[in-house]
């Protein structure tokens, strides 16, 4: 009998994730050939040495020897309370504990509410650079990616009169990354108002993910999109990952404001799908009320003399340096996407040079064009490692660069 072999959802084909994907791959098996990397692909703080606050630890610690049966399928009673609340302080309307989702991580509640919205062919508005899970759950999910472009030229802005542009009768949702992975950009108030009166116009859903809400540097700012969406159905992910150091404990959360009537069934739907999983893991949960009540620690990494602060400011001054590399400051968040420009840039594949930095140079970095861009010219780099070593491996860009610019 000849072996069948077994066939797949046929829409994976559509679907990247090349930060884990081909060039990771690649990067496993140098390693074990004995290779040393310096992998600047995942924004995973824990790999480069940084610690959750031990006092979330301790948290996690007391909570389990208490407690080991399933939860409620939005979370821990104490943990939404804690959640809904740092939601009131910053003037979330109607942030109750009832409409707080937690899961695990913000990866889960992605794909969790867009399966709660979406019917096929659905379309949700994405910005173009996305961070690329959301481009795949809208997929899997049997919907359509329309992206709205946030180019350099505009500090990576978008413009809203794109979008409005772009909003068809197929439209549900608008999605924004604030502050944003890949590029940095941390939005405007004014800006986000715009976004949401087109929200507002052709009733749609706001999904703002606020991952990297406290992570911001120099005098930047993060203005949560929520409490300007007043009455609208606005959905705000956040989460211990990034501000908290924690991204193995999975914790994330969704907050559902505005007014419950304008939500209709969404928020059942976001219950039955979180029941049909049974519940998120529950020790990360104990670490939740800590985290939004405790002391601050991410800010004493991102001031002058922290540590994330020190890696920027070696990410700006080396692409200030190079003839051959053009920056936007990022704002906030755990990334630099900086630009290939001049001689280097011609006939520039960003696959082929991060393929060449890991095979030549022992650095993995991540293809612009992963992040769902029409550009070839950028890739990404985690902001996580001590400064001295980014800046060894901007030698190394450039090294690889001034080859390509005599070529
Ligand atoms: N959203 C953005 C913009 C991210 O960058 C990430 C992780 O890198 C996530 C969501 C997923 O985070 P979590 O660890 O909470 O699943």
């Amino acid at each position: 009998m000849s072996m069948r072999s077994l066939k797949t959802r046929e829409r994976l084909s559509e679907v990247r994730y090349e930060i884990r994907g081909e060039l990771a791959r690649r990067a496993r098996e140098l390693e074990a050939q004995g290779r040393t990397l310096v992998k600047l692909n995942i924004g995973n703080p824990g790999a480069f040495g940084f610690r959750a606050p031990e006092h979330l630890q301790r948290a996690i610690a007391d909570g389990i020897a208490h407690t080991d049966p399933y939860t409620h399928q939005q979370g821990l009673p104490a943990a939404r309370e804690a959640i809904a609340e740092f939601h009131r302080r910053r003037g979330t309307p109607n942030a109750s504990p009832e409409r707080v989702f937690v899961g695990n991580g913000v990866s889960e509640l992605i794909d969790l509410s867009l399966r709660a919205l979406l019917n096929p062919g659905d379309e949700v508005l994405l910005p173009s650079p996305d961070y690329p899970l959301w481009s795949a759950a809208t997929i899997l999910n049997d919907g359509r990616p329309v992206y709205y472009r946030c180019l350099p030229e505009n500090g990576f802005l978008p413009d809203p009169e794109e979008i409005a542009k772009l909003v068809s009768p197929r439209t549900r949702a608008i999605v924004l990354i604030n502050p944003n992975n890949p590029t940095g950009a941390s939005y405007p108030r004014e800006l986000l108002e715009r976004i949401v009166a087109i929200a507002a116009k052709h009733h749609l859903l706001l999904m703002s993910d606020e991952i990297y809400d406290e992570i911001l540097y120099d005098d930047a700012t993060f203005q949560p999109l929520a409490p300007l969406a007043g009455d609208l159905p606005c959905l705000s992910f956040g989460g211990l990952s990034k501000v908290h150091r924690a991204c193995g404990w999975r914790v994330g959360w969704a907050v559902l404001s505005g007014d419950p009537l304008a939500s209709g069934d969404f928020h059942h739907a976001m219950d039955l799908l979180g029941a049909l999983r049974l519940c998120a893991n529950v020790p990360g949960q104990f670490a939740i009320e800590q985290a939004l009540h405790g002391v601050d620690t991410i800010r004493a990494l991102t001031s002058p003399g922290g540590r994330l602060h020190d890696t920027r400011q070696a990410l700006i001054e080396s692409c200030d340096a190079s003839e051959h590399l053009s920056l936007v400051a990022p704002q906030g968040a755990l990334y630099g996407f900086p630009a290939v420009v001049g001689d280097a840039a011609e006939g520039f594949d960003d696959h082929a040079f991060a393929l060449e930095m890991l095979e030549a140079e022992d650095v993995l970095v991540v293809p612009g064009s992963s992040f769902n861009v029409p550009f070839r010219n950028h890739f990404r780099v985690t902001l996580l490692p001590e400064a001295p070593m980014l800046r060894e491996v901007f030698a190394r860009i450039e090294r690889v660069l001034a080859r390509r610019a005599e070529t």
